[in-house]
């Protein structure tokens, strides 16, 4: 391979998809070339990348001709039925579908974590964590080296960008039609035809339902933290009861976590690890009423934790509020930072 790379980004025209080109902007990747791939629906649309336009083409199973790194995000039947097209022409994938993160041979990689994972490709695909275990991580990991984490119990507030264009389309014409209409906070129910993404209304709502559910009655996005969890931390014992919870807000996603941890955690000994973390920020000084919030970690690479204290419910155990870009830590600017360590 030369020095710069050709690059295909799979779903450019997507949340993620354009969040990737901005990151492979902004962090300099060293991109010689640029195939932008989507569906039918969008070959022949235009897209910005340092200045210059470039065309996106429609992905077909010839597309990755020449290629050196594609980044997947057009979902997970898309990963699985042209990654491997992908990697047949000599590219490496990074995925930020389900489709291979609890495959063995398929390294899951927070680069803050276990870059090292990275070393073994056997498949030439590399997988990017769910956007709420990832940004979770962020803190939980660098508290259960110092503590050694048992389990946690979490549960999220998660954006509407989380599910793609189409549902900050959603949220945004159910505000202006409530808006428009000059009702009260009293009259918020929207009419049936509103509500298309979300099996209910997403604005003035929150929904306890993300993914689909299980013979367990959690979600599939329930199960993630704690299976994703124990692959990128090398923690086989890990548990994690998780409530998922879709909010309406566009970006970024929030995460209350309560851990329990083998060894005794003061809340001075956890603000020292989490402020030497990478990639994280310490807000906590609520009598300030500074805590990390969706609003201010949007648009931002760095995640947030605060709200830090001890959990009167548990032994050895740390409440703590983390707050982080989804669209970029959960998935655009992780999976670029692979592709940098790769
Ligand atoms: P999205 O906004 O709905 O975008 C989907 C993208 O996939 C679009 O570019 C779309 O192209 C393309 N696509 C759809 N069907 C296709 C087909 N048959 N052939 C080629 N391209 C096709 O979704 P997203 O939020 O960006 O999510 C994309 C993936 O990233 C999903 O696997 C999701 O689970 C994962 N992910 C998302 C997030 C997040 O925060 N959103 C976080 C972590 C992981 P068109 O525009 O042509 O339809």
């Amino acid at each position: 391979m030369s020095n710069t790379k050709h690059v295909a980004v799979v779903g450019a025209t997507g949340a993620v998809g354009v969040e990737m080109l901005r990151c492979l902007e902004q962090r300099n990747f060293p991109v010689g070339q640029l195939t932008l791939l989507a569906s039918a629906r969008s070959a022949g649309k235009t897209m910005k990348f340092k200045g210059e336009d470039v065309t996106v083409k429609e992905l077909t199973p010839d597309a990755f001709a020449g290629v050196d790194i594609a980044l997947f995000s057009a979902g997970g039947g898309i990963s699985k039925e042209f990654a491997p097209h992908a990697t047949k022409a000599g590219a490496i994938v990074v995925d930020n579908s389900s489709a291979f993160r609890m495959d063995d041979e398929v390294p899951l990689v927070v680069p803050e974590i276990n870059a090292a994972d990275l070393k073994n490709l056997p498949k030439g695909i590399a997988a990017n964590p769910n956007c709420t275990t990832a940004i979770t991580l962020m803190a939980l990991y660098p508290l259960h080296q110092a503590f050694g984490v048992k389990r946690v119990f979490a549960s999220s507030y998660q954006a509407v960008s989380g599910t793609g264009a189409q549902a900050i389309e959603e949220l945004e014409a159910q505000i202006r039609d409530w808006a428009s209409a000059d009702r009260k906070w009293d009259d918020v129910r929207l009419a049936a035809d509103k509500v298309k993404v979300y099996p209910h209304q997403i604005a003035f709502n929150a929904l306890p339902h993300v993914d689909s559910f299980l013979d367990s009655g959690y979600t599939k996005e329930e199960m993630k933290m704690e299976n994703e969890g124990r692959k990128i931390m090398h923690h086989p014992g890990f548990r994690a009861s998780v409530t998922c919870v879709r909010v309406p807000v566009f970006r970024a996603h929030s995460v209350a976590v309560s851990a329990e941890f083998e060894r005794p955690v003061t809340v001075a000994e956890a603000r020292a690890v989490l402020a030497k973390a990478p990639g994280l920020d310490v807000v906590d000084d609520p009598t300030l009423k500074q805590y990390p919030l969706a609003l201010d970690v949007a648009g931002k690479d760095n995640c947030a934790v605060g709200r830090l204290r001890l959990d009167c419910a548990l032994d050895n155990g740390l409440a703590f509020w983390i707050a982080g870009d989804q669209l970029l830590k959960g998935a655009a600017l992780n999976a670029v930072q692979i592709a940098e360590c790769l």
